[in-house]
């Protein structure tokens, strides 16, 4: 029988405490909850797990499963309960809260353990994979992930259905090591951080081009396509904030300075309520409409210093938004507008995506029927789209002030990530009163869609850096070739290639395009490796040969090298690859 992921990594963490209950009987067990890619399970012992234990508890567990034991259920009342678990302090303390809650008291027993759990689980341990899972790591984690409590020994586990899911699953993460932008992006000299300002980077000239390449580029487009930049304060006072719910909603979340007791500021958090003070500043009709206010201008958003993570998640960033105004019955093609747009930017890098619908959470903002509407306009344009399978649902998981449509990008290593969000709203319009007249002179409400495409531009680096393993597309590449001359007799050549180069007329976020000279006394073979290393897509190689023939090798950095080549046809090749933003080299 053939059960789901979730229950076999469950029922393997019940495997494990019953390892690790033989290996150490004085053991107490907390709890082990099936997670992504695996289970952990929480042990309390005087006794150091540590990376030389992880054979002998896999071994244990192995042996354990070859014996087909079963996973019996028994429904026990309180005494029984209470004596099974004596000598279990922390199942103790579960067992008094389920009974307290009125819930039947489960317990399942494999081989000599016996867990408090609701289950379900395998019938018997010969429907689990002898080797389809491996210990990654031990940590210490808080008893309820309270750090008032006890700290407890954590032990994770990477668990599949089979050894060969494992083993790829395992060469995927040595992959995503390799990738980490943590690590590639200091190497290739883009941004670094430093712990005097923790989850703010900073860009180095390279990743500064990268920036402003992915900022213009969407600055651009998104003119082209009806919408307009602004620029709105990075701070305000807290009572904007109120207005618009932020302050009670998000407040955690925010950094907040006073000036006087009476003039209380925040960084902004988002800039949906700067962008409703830009809409109500003149009168809008409906001939206005849809009112499609970019900008991507600076947030801070206040995170645990545990959840900072690169540029993935930083205190600071810019988020690529819009706020678009328009009334109900442009709900459709907009969001179809809005679609496209990221067809067209996820298909650009290569990237898969599929879309989810996030639904009204428990903290919402406005009234149940307005919420149920919006889901249903927001359900039918993604049947219409993309079929009534073609997308996902988070339940509970909207803005607190209306339903969104979540893009979750995968990458090229098959993860998931979510970028994009198309949000509507139907209540931060009501809280601040704004109006549109309609064709009948009558006031009345928009509807406002908040959106991005990139999420945030140094996230989308980041992201971009692990997809394409560092290695850019021409347009995002610091500098766009390298000119090596092979010896000193080359370099006037080599200078009249770079002035030439210097001199195309093509548009970038820098003046032209980025070339480079290596003159340094360095050997051929370690500047053409310095050149790969900083993933630098052309070297331009000059020797006797090309001076004589008035032409140049080409050396890409995938190792293919082209000789004879006309300076014109290489500048030829270079714009074209710029400005259609081509992702080969
Ligand atoms: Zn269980
Ligand atoms: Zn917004």
């Amino acid at each position: 029988m053939s059960y789901p992921i979730e229950l076999i990594r469950h029922s393997l963490a019940h495997v494990m405490a019953a390892a690790v209950q033989k290996l150490h009987p004085d053991v107490k067990f907390a709890g082990g909850p099936a997670i992504e890619n695996g289970f952990y399970y929480d042990f309390d012992t005087d006794y150091r797990f540590s990376e030389e234990d992880f054979e002998k508890i896999e071994k244990e567990m192995r042996e354990l499963i070859k014996s087909n034991g079963r996973f019996e259920q028994k429904i026990v009342d309180l005494d029984e309960a209470k004596k099974i678990f004596a000598n279990q302090p922390y199942k103790m303390e579960w067992l008094n809260e389920y009974d307290a809650a009125g819930e039947k008291l489960s317990i399942y027993t494999f081989r000599d353990f016996t867990d408090l759990c609701r289950g379900p689980h395998v019938e018997s341990s010969k429907d689990l994979p002898r080797d389809g899972f491996k210990i990654r790591s031990v940590a210490g984690a808080y008893w309820k992930g309270d750090s008032k409590n006890k700290m407890l020994q954590r032990i994770y586990v990477d668990a599949f259905e089979s050894k060969e899911a494992l083993d790829a699953f395992l060469k995927m993460q040595e992959e995503a090591a390799k990738r980490d932008h943590r690590k590639i992006g200091p190497a290739l000299g883009l941004f670094f951080f430093d712990e005097r300002s923790p989850g703010v980077p900073y860009y180095m000239p390279g990743g500064w081009i990268v920036y402003r390449e992915l900022y213009n580029f969407w600055s651009e487009y998104h003119e082209k396509h009806g919408y307009f930049e602004f620029r709105s304060p990075l701070m305000n006072k807290k009572e904007l904030y109120e207005t618009s719910g932020h302050w009670d909603h998000y407040k955690d979340s925010m950094f907040v300075f006073k000036e006087d007791d009476n003039n209380v500021f925040a960084l902004a958090p988002m800039s949906c309520p700067n962008s409703i003070v830009a809409y109500q500043h003149e009168p809008r009709s409906y001939h206005d409409l849809p009112w499609r206010m970019a900008d991507a201008d600076m947030l801070y958003r206040y995170e645990n210093s545990g959840a900072l993570n690169g540029l993935f998640r930083t205190y600071e960033f810019n988020q690529d938004d819009a706020h678009i105004f328009i009334s109900e019955d442009m709900i459709e093609d907009e969001y179809n507008r809005i679609i496209d747009i990221i067809q067209y930017y996820y298909k650009l890098f290569d990237m898969k995506y599929f879309i989810k619908l996030s639904t009204r959470p428990d903290d919402f903002m406005g009234d149940i029927e307005t919420w149920n509407k919006a889901e249903t306009i927001l359900k039918k344009i993604l049947v219409n789209r993309f079929g009534n399978n073609g997308f996902g649902i988070k339940e509970k998981d909207g803005a607190f002030y209306g339903p969104k449509l979540d893009i979750q990008m995968v990458d090229s290593l098959g993860r998931e990530w979510q970028t994009g969000t198309i949000q509507l709203d139907f209540q931060l319009p009501r809280n601040f009163n704004c109006v549109y007249i309609d064709k009948d002179g009558n006031k009345k409400t928009p509807i406002l869609i908040h959106r991005t495409v990139y999420g945030s531009l140094g996230r989308f680096m980041g992201l971009m850096l692990e997809h394409l393993a560092g290695k850019l597309p021409v347009w995002l590449s610091p500098v766009h070739a390298v000119i090596i001359p092979i010896s000193d007799r080359c370099k006037v050549y080599a200078d009249s290639i770079a002035e030439k180069l210097q001199d195309v007329e093509i548009k970038t976020a820098t003046a032209g395009l980025r070339i480079k000279k290596d003159y340094s006394s360095e050997s051929m073979q370690k500047k053409i490796r310095n050149a790969q290393l900083k993933q630098i897509p052309y070297m331009i190689i000059v020797g006797d040969k090309e001076l004589e023939s008035q032409t140049i090798s080409v050396r890409r950095r995938d190792g293919k090298q082209e000789f004879n080549v006309q300076l014109d046809d290489f500048i030829q090749n270079l714009k074209s690859k710029i400005k259609n933003r081509d992702l080969d080299i």
